[in-house]
C-alpha cells in the first residue's frame, strides 16, 4: 500500500495527536502510525482510568477523556491513521523527502517526520521459549480478539496479574479447559476476582498450575500441542494445550529507531530545542523521547514541542509561501 502525505507521525501518544492539529492549522496534513492497535500512547495503554491533574485548563481530567479530545480536537484535519503496526524503516530520497515503511509494508511517501515513540513502540512481553515465532499468531495470541475461537478448546493462561485472570475468568465458560500458569499461587488481581479463581479450581472447572514457569512448546508447524511447565525444584509436567495465552505486560522498546541514523544520548533522541529538529535534516522529533537540557517528560512539554516542530516544518512543506503567525481566535480551525 503506498500513500502520500506532508508529515509522517511516528506514535499516536499526545503529543503525536497535538502535532495532528498544531500541522493541519498550518494547512499541513499528517498519517499517523502506531504499534497500538489504539491510539493514545501510554495514557490510553497504561492509566486510562487515571485522572491527571496538571493539564492546562483542565482541573482534573482522566487520561482516556485527554485522548478523546485530542483526537476530537484532530479530527477536522482528517489524519489518516495506520495502527497495530510498527515504523521499521525510513529511506531518505535524494529530493529530500522520505519514504516511512511498517511492518504491515504499508509505504508512505512525505516531505517531513515527527517521531513521538514515547519511550519507544509497546509490544508484550514475551516468555523466553524456544521456536515460540513459529506458534505466534497461530497458536499463541498476546491480546484476545475474539473469544469464540476459544470455544471447547484446552487453553493454557500464563500469568498472574489483571489481564490474565480477567481473560481465565472469561474462557472459564466457553473452553473445553483452563488451565492457569503462575508462578506464585497468589494473584495480583481484584480481591474479589481472586476469589472467583480459587472458587472455578475448587470446582474443577479450572486447573490452577502453581507455582509453576513456562519451560517449553510442543506442536509443529504453529499447531500447538501441548505446554512445558516446571516448578522451582525443576520438575516438569506436560498440559494439553491449543492455545497459550502469555499476558506477562506490556514491554517497551526503542526497537528501529536505534538504526535510522540519529544522534542519541541514553535512548533518547538529541534535538535542537529552538525547532525540534534531529542530526537528520527532516526527521524531527517531540515528547518523551527526546532530551535535552531540563527537558520535562510532561504532555505539556510536549504540546509545545508538537507546535514548535510543526512551525519549522511548515518552511519545508511550503518553501515559497511566507509564513504569517495568527493566533486560532483569528484563524479558526
Ligand atoms: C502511570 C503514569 C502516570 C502519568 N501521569 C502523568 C501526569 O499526571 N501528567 C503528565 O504530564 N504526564 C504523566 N505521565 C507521562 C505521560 O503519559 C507521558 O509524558 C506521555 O504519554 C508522553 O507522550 P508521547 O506522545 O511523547 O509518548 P507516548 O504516550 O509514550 O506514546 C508513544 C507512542 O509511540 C508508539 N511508537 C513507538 N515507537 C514506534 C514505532 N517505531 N512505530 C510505531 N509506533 C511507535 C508507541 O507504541 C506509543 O503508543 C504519566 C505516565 C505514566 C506511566
Amino acid at each position: 500500500m503506498i500513500h502520500n502525505t506532508d508529515i509522517v507521525i511516528i506514535g499516536a501518544g499526545p503529543a503525536g495527536l497535538f502535532s495532528v492539529f498544531e500541522a493541519g492549522m498550518l494547512k499541513i496534513k499528517c498519517h499517523v502510525v502506531d504499534t497500538l492497535e489504539h491510539i493514545g500512547g501510554q495514557c490510553s495503554a497504561l492509566y486510562p482510568e487515571k485522572p491527571i491533574y496538571d493539564i492546562p485548563g483542565h482541573p482534573k481530567i482522566l487520561a482516556n477523556d485527554l485522548i478523546e479530545q485530542l483526537h476530537e480536537q484532530a479530527a477536522p484535519f482528517a489524519p489518516v491513521y495506520h495502527l497495530n503496526q510498527r515504523v521499521d524503516q525510513i529511506e531518505k530520497k535524494d529530493s529530500g523527502n522520505f519514504v516511512v515503511i511498517t511492518s504491515k509494508n504499508v509505504r508512505i511517501g512525505c516531505k517531513a517526520i515527527i517521531i513521538a515513540a514515547g519511550c519507544g513502540a509497546f509490544g508484550p512481553n514475551r516468555p523466553p521459549l524456544a521456536d515460540i515465532e513459529e506458534y505466534e499468531g497461530k497458536s499463541i495470541f498476546y491480546s484476545i480478539r475474539s473469544k469464540d475461537q476459544f470455544a471447547g478448546k484446552n487453553v493454557v493462561i500464563a500469568g498472574g496479574g489483571d489481564s490474565a485472570v480477567d481473560w481465565v475468568l472469561s474462557l472459564a465458560e466457553n473452553a473445553a479447559r483452563v488451565s492457569v500458569v503462575h508462578r506464585r499461587d497468589k494473584f495480583r488481581c481484584a480481591p474479589e476476582n481472586a476469589e472467583k479463581i480459587k472458587k472455578l479450581a475448587a470446582e474443577n472447572k479450572i486447573d490452577l498450575v502453581v507455582p509453576y514457569q513456562l519451560d517449553g512448546l510442543k506442536g509443529h508447524s504453529g499447531k500447538l500441542e501441548a505446554v512445558l511447565v516446571k516448578d522451582f525444584d525443576g520438575n516438569i509436567k506436560e498440559i494439553k494445550a491449543d492455545y497459550l495465552l502469555p499476558f506477562y505486560g506490556l514491554a517497551m522498546e526503542l526497537g528501529p529507531i536505534a538504526n535510522w541514523g540519529l544522534n542519541l544520548h541514553k535512548h533518547f533522541i538529541e534535538v535542537d530545542v529552538a525547532t525540534m529538529r534531529t542530526s537528520v535534516e527532516g526527521i524531527y522529533a517531540i515528547g518523551d523521547i527526546i532530551t535535552y537540557k531540563n527537558k520535562l517528560k510532561l504532555i505539556l512539554s510536549g504540546f509545545a514541542e508538537a507546535a514548535t516542530a510543526c512551525h519549522d516544518i511548515y518552511k519545508i512543506v511550503y518553501p515559497d509561501v511566507p509564513f504569517h503567525f495568527e493566533y486560532s481566535t483569528s484563524k479558526g480551525v
